[in-house]
């Protein structure tokens, strides 16, 4: 499988950067972009930019409504009226609504199966609730996350359900117990981590730094 970073606070220099998060996981029997970023002309300019198009998208999970995960989801509706887009019950009804009108909505609040090895944790109550995305691999369980709102220690939980923890990818906003992250060989703190400085020290050979044009390849 295949992580390719769409959308990042930091950008690799032929990609555009911007706040927020966005990746498209390859590998499985779709591809299923994770959140969107803030907004659609940059997000697609890099999903180019890997040699992909918004037509390559099948799946689209959104982690939390706040404006940079979902900032370019619209762009890419409006441009392929044939996606699956996955929210929970805490998105407002009218943007619910919203993606109704374009795309194939789905809600749910539990823990759901997206692909045969990709899962949504299922909600997590914070401010605002969030969900986080989950690949099981070969290599044991790969954590998606858009902020991490609900707190990186509460979603590594419901990733450990799944097998040991491989690799976190995502924002870690505010999180500073960075004593958990000690056993995970992979460790992609970005977008609005605060710690990432901290992070680097401590775990050096676990630190992958993450930009925009950033490809994670998982087996
Ligand atoms: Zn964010
Ligand atoms: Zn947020």
């Amino acid at each position: 499988m295949k992580i390719y970073i769409t959308f990042n606070n930091e950008a690799l220099p032929d990609f555009k950067a911007g706040w927020g998060f966005s990746c498209l996981i390859t590998g499985g029997e779709k591809n299923v972009l994770f959140d969107t970023g803030c907004e659609g002309r940059a997000l697609i300019y890099n999903i180019e930019k890997f040699g992909f198009t918004v037509y390559n998208i099948d799946v689209i999970v959104l982690s939390h409504h706040h404006w940079d995960h979902t900032g370019g989801l619209f762009d890419l509706l409006t441009l392929n009226n044939n996606i699956e887009v996955f929210i929970h019950s805490t998105f407002s009804i009218n943007f619910a609504n919203e993606i109704k009108k374009k795309a194939l909505l789905r809600i749910s609040d539990e823990s759901k199966k997206i692909l045969d090895n990709i899962f949504t944790t299922g909600v997590l109550k914070a401010d605002p609730d969030e969900q986080s995305l989950l690949m099981t691999t070969d290599s044991g369980v790969t954590v998606l996350s858009g902020c991490s709102h609900p707190g990186v220690d509460r979603i590594l939980d419901v990733g450990k359900t799944f097998g040991n923890i491989y690799a976190i990818i995502g924002g870690f906003h505010g999180f500073a117990d960075l004593e958990i992250l000690k056993d995970i060989p992979i460790i992609g703190a970005c977008h609005c981590s605060q710690y990432i400085d901290d992070i680097k020290m401590l775990y050096p050979d676990s630190y992958r730094e993450i930009r925009a044009g950033d490809i994670i390849e998982i087996a």
